[in-house]
């Protein structure tokens, strides 16, 4: 029988990573009577999710067994083993989906989307294992029920991949160490197949993580070849083994488009076209605020401090521009990942006008009395209107790399209608 095995929840702020359990796991399974079919799924979830750890990511793998009962035990041991279970907000679930029962995949697979988009609640989770009778692991609270399940229902239409490689575990929470300019090299070979390994703009290599957690680097592309290509010239310490997952990484599949919902809400991500009514300004510690008028009311959008340069596209907006916004709604704010400039409103500015007889400018006479040359005493009646020069133009622009949320798509896999603002 084909198996789904899900699995979310396991790892802490102090350390373990549900991809690294997952891949202990599966060797297990494959050394006992279980044959793991293709490549495991890393599915991001909401990226808006309190609970997460890091990047809310849940995984699922598929196996062809004739002992579930065996397959469980192995679970259990293996979570037993290596799960965070003494930290309070760790609360693993695993899942076991019979892959053949195609209404339940197909459930599952509407279960899913929510759990990518919207938020779901422990008692759903509950109640699709009860009706559906689905064998299952829960530790503690079992809040990774939900990941668990919604990992398996996941079906990609757009995917990419990535290369995790996982370091000895004696050197976990140790320093990492590796070569820096092996990673721009490697994105200098593998780019445009590969991204976001490298923030050139911001000098800075983005694909090693800083937690305690067992990931030395992780390599995204659009194949198993082109990760391969980068993963060859990559310079580190040891690796102790290495894992290429199909992801929903870098698809926008978080958000949802003005004409599937009604109303906005928290904790969710959107699309959404509106004109600016209110101007950039800035606050304390660099972030960046305007807002929009939209289908909605008015909506304050917001490019934090971490998105760097791409704070410089936000501030030249002026009222009128027409504008597309995709980010993640907390707090009632748009956090933007992108935007697109789809018209540039004409802006005038007033000057006092020039004397017809010597090209000075002339000099207003008070509130309402008209403008008067002092040398030559011409005079003129109203301010003149010059369309200001805007120093920007349409299209989409992107945060840079280096604060790229997991499901945000790059510029790069946008097609090239997009390709001249890409931040790389
Ligand atoms: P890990 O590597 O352990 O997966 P993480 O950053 O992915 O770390 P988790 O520790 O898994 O975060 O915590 C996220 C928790 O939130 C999980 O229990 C998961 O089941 C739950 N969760 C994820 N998405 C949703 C959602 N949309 N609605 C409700 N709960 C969710």
């Amino acid at each position: 029988m084909k198996i789904w095995v899900g699995i979310d929840d396991t790892d802490s702020k102090n350390g373990m990573c549900t991809t690294y359990l997952a891949k202990i796991l599966m060797d297990r399974i494959q050394k006992s009577s279980g044959e793991i079919i293709g490549l495991p799924r890393l599915v991001r979830l909401n990226p808006n999710i309190p609970y997460k750890t890091r990047g809310n990511g849940a995984v699922s793998f598929l196996v062809e067994t004739e002992s579930l009962a065996e397959m469980v035990d192995i679970a259990n041991e293996t979570v037993l083993e290596y799960a965070e279970l003494d930290d309070v907000n760790t609360d693993p679930g695993v899942v076991f989906v019979n892959a053949e029962d195609d209404s339940l995949m197909e459930t599952l697979y509407r279960f899913s989307l929510r759990v990518i988009r919207d938020v779901a609640s422990m008692d759903e989770a509950l109640f699709l294992i009860g009706k559906h009778l689905i064998p299952h692991l829960k530790y503690k609270r079992g809040r990774g029920l939900i990941g668990a399940l919604a990992s398996v229902g996941a079906e990609f239409r757009d995917t990419t991949v990535e290369l995790l490689a996982y370091r000895n575990r004696e050197r976990f929470g140790e320093k990492r160490e590796f070569n820096p300019d092996s990673f721009f090299l490697a994105d200098l070979l593998s780019y445009p197949e590969t991204f976001d390994t490298v923030d050139w703009g911001n000098d800075s290599v983005i694909s090693v993580p800083n937690s305690p957690d067992p990931v030395l680097f992780g390599i995204r592309g659009e194949s198993i070849a082109a990760v391969m290509k980068a993963y060859e010239v990559i310079e580190t310490e040891e690796i102790h083994m290495y894992q290429v997952f199909v992801t929903n990484q870098a698809t926008d599949m978080h958000l949802y488009t003005e004409d599937e919902i009604q109303m906005l809400m928290e904790n969710r991500s959107y699309i959404l076209g509106g004109d600016v009514v209110e101007e950039p300004f800035e606050i304390e510690g660099g972030h960046v605020f305007f807002s929009i008028s939209t289908r909605f009311g008015e909506i304050r959008c917001a490019a934090f401090e971490p998105t760097k340069q791409f704070r410089n596209v936000v501030r030249k907006l002026r009222t009128g521009d027409r504008v597309v916004v995709y980010g993640s709604f907390k707090d009632e704010t748009i956090n933007l990942e992108k935007i697109k400039i789809e018209r540039i409103a004409d802006i005038y500015e007033e000057f006092n006008p020039l004397c017809w007889k010597c090209g000075r400018r002339m000099e207003s006479e008070g509130s309402g009395k008209g403008f008067r040359c002092r040398k030559c005493r011409t005079k003129a009646r109203e301010k003149v209107k010059v369309k200001a020069e805007r120093d920007i133009e349409p299209g989409l622009y992107e945060v840079p790399p280096s604060a790229r949320r997991h499901l945000s798509k790059p510029l790069v896999r946008m097609g090239t209608e997009t390709q001249s603002h890409i931040f790389r």
